[in-house]
């Protein structure tokens, strides 16, 4: 369209697509009728950093679109300075393409920048349910896009609007609730990306949450080849009607495409088996047809991409290779026609490419299908401005791990705490009291964190820079008399309060399944953690711990509900901590009542594990504490 091109000073002709005051939708089909047919699959792949890292030169050669840090993948030395030039390094390479596009840069930075050394580590998503306030999750979205942006990287793998309605599924926590209507109010975090000019992704496109647990399957399971359909909860499948289906899993995505700008939106590994058909035919999210195009882009109007997970492709069943879960043509052409534009395809984006050609050449792949697709990733990186402003600076990166972010973070937590059992007034406590703090959980700022955290499993231990709640303790009530003892085994004569903090280690994605081949990457506790109930170390503090001091303050630092009704009448107060992150201080805050205790269960607390799973509206629900639960302090 060379009426539409723009003459520079010296008289030669810019494309069109470079001028920032033409209209998004010109510029992309400017720059589309430009494009070569490998130059427009090279947009739809995604690489993970590490597989181009070498030799950054690939990024041009393969044309690519799209790159990302998969869970904790970091440059060396994992520094905010690091992170931008390394992003910049592979935009030069970008850039020096024939037609110049940008790569668009992604992360999990699902509860703050937590892969960066040095950022704000926000609660995850439960704790943030349990706030009920949709206003501070858009701060916290807005303080994590800052963080986000000031590294070099424009695109956050976030929020999850997955309904968690089994507490057994290891992504619990990334959930804001097991209630549908919750997790829509708290879409608000999209709106924070946007305002720090960072690109949202709702994920994961759906049911994750609300799959099914076989256990006769799961055991089953052992001895099935990789790649199989595996019945289990993490990646398992959804069985339900339609309607169903629409009411718990649809439901907040629809309410966040009519509120927010969602600029994509990335499927679930699990299936959906739809009741009315017949049990027993479940269909890969990642192949659903019907959701991604009909119903997504179609009935919903959904304008951005749509990015496939980790591999997500590898794993539709192609029926011509049963057991092996590598990249096949079958499943490339299936992915692609049921509406995936981008693919996660981190190790394997050159062979992605060529299987994508190969099967536009044949005709099985349309033309049309692929137009649309590379369409709705230019859009979003003209909206973006990566054509006008391709590089980072360094220059923002104080804002990684900022004051005021801490600061937001710290009352996030406060609000997060949730006040389940205070007999006789126990909390809060006095600031002058003689404390005795003991329990795993209470000077460990990796467990506080969890998962994604610096690694993509999370670490124990000391991985990030922050406050435990035992320093928090120490901040909040300088004159307190504080003794600390992890197993309780220091004495505790004279101490009137004990602080007792239990709760989980770190994990991500596969645990709270079956172990064994579906969770490799579990260590031995985390296996042995699999169950719901407190661990025979943290039940024996607690006992001990509470059989000796009058008044016993228990907090539960976990991803989700634990099981601990046997035990809870020799606790005087409980408190449901979740998975604070960085700021320990927060739930000192509330311990000794600088703010009060507000916040509410965003899940159902189960009496047993034999009641899992349970949700509210069920029948017979007899919870130990039901969904909305909470006492208040002043
Ligand atoms: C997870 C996604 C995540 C992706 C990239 C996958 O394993 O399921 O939630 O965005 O990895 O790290």
């Amino acid at each position: 369209d060379a009426a539409a091109e723009t003459t520079s000073g010296v008289g030669h002709r810019k494309p069109a697509y470079l001028n920032p005051k033409l209209p998004i939708d010109h510029r992309v089909s400017d720059l589309l009728g430009r494009m070569t047919l490998p130059e427009k699959v090279g947009q739809m792949a995604q690489a993970e950093r590490a597989a181009v890292d070498a030799d950054p030169t690939l990024v041009a050669q393969w044309a690519l679109g799209a790159l990302l840090s998969g869970g904790g993948s970091a440059p060396t030395p994992n520094t905010p300075e690091a992170w931008v030039s390394m992003i910049n390094n592979f935009q030069r390479q970008a850039l020096s393409t024939r037609l110049g596009i940008p790569i668009i840069y992604g992360v999990d930075a699902v509860h703050g920048h937590s892969a960066v050394y040095g950022a704000t580590v926000f609660p995850h998503n439960i704790g943030l349910g349990a706030t009920r306030d949709p206003e501070l999750v858009r701060r916290i979205g807005r303080a994590t896009g800052e963080e986000v942006k000031a590294t070099g990287v424009p695109w956050n793998f976030a929020p999850c609007l997955c309904v968690a309605r089994d507490e057994r599924w290891g992504r619990t926590y990334e959930s804001f609730s097991e209630d549908p209507a919750l997790v829509a109010e708290m879409g608000t975090y999209i709106d924070g990306l946007r305002d720090a000019g960072v690109l949202a992704t709702i994920k994961h496109f759906a049911g994750d949450g609300d799959t099914e647990y076989d256990q006769a399957a799961a055991d089953a399971n052992e001895s099935l080849p990789s790649g199989s359909q595996k019945f289990t909860i993490d990646q398992g499948v959804t069985v339900a009607s339609r309607a169903e289906f629409a009411r718990i899993n649809l439901a907040p995505y629809w309410t966040a495409l009519r509120r927010h700008d969602v600029d994509s939106v990335m499927p679930s590994f699990s299936s959906v088996d739809w009741t009315e058909d017949g049990v027993g035919n479940p269909l890969k999210m990642h192949a659903h047809k019907e959701l991604l195009t009909d119903v997504l882009k179609g009935a919903q109007r959904f304008k951005g991409f749509v990015i496939s997970d980790w591999e997500g492709l590898h794993q539709i069943p192609d029926p011509n290779e049963p057991t092996v879960a590598g990249l096949t043509a079958y499943k490339v052409r299936t992915a692609v026609n049921a509406g995936i534009d981008v693919a996660m395809v981190p190790n394997n984006a050159k062979l992605f490419i060529d299987l994508l050609l190969a099967e536009v050449e044949a005709g099985r792949v349309g033309r049309t299908r692929i137009d649309d697709a590379v369409r709705r990733i230019l859009r979003a990186k003209f909206e973006l401005g990566l054509f006008e402003r391709p590089y980072a600076s360094a220059d923002d990166v104080d804002s990684v791990g900022s004051r005021e972010h801490r600061a937001l973070a710290r009352q996030a937590v406060a609000q997060s705490q949730v006040l389940l059992k205070n007999d006789n007034r126990a909390l809060p406590l006095r600031k002058d009291a003689k404390v005795y703090v003991a329990g795993r959980n209470a000077d460990d700022i990796g467990n506080q964190a969890g998962g994604w955290t610096i690694t993509w499993q999370g670490v124990s231990g000391d991985p990030i820079p922050g406050t435990t709640i035992l320093e928090g303790i120490r901040e909040v009530a300088p004159r307190a008399q504080v003794t600390y003892s992890a197993d309780g085994s220091a004495p505790t004569a004279g101490s009137d309060v004990a602080v007792v903090v239990v709760g989980e280690t770190p994990y991500s994605e596969g645990f709270g399944d079956v172990g064994g081949p579906e969770c490799p990457w579990c260590t031995t506790q985390q296996q042995e953690e699999k169950s719901l109930s407190l661990q025979p170390g943290d039940r024996a503090v607690v006992d001990k711990v509470c059989g000796e001091i009058d008044t016993c303050v228990v907090l539960v630092v976990s991803g989700r509900p634990q099981v601990l009704t046997d035990q809870l009448g020799q606790m005087d107060a409980l408190v449901a901590s979740w998975l604070p992150g960085s700021e320990g201080a927060g739930v000192a805050d509330v311990l000794f009542g600088r703010r009060p205790f507000t916040g509410r269960l965003s899940m159902s607390w189960p009496r047993s594990e034999a009641q899992v799973p349970i949700n509210v509206g069920d029948r017979n629900y007899r919870p130990l504490f039901p969904y909305g639960f909470g006492l208040r302090t002043r």
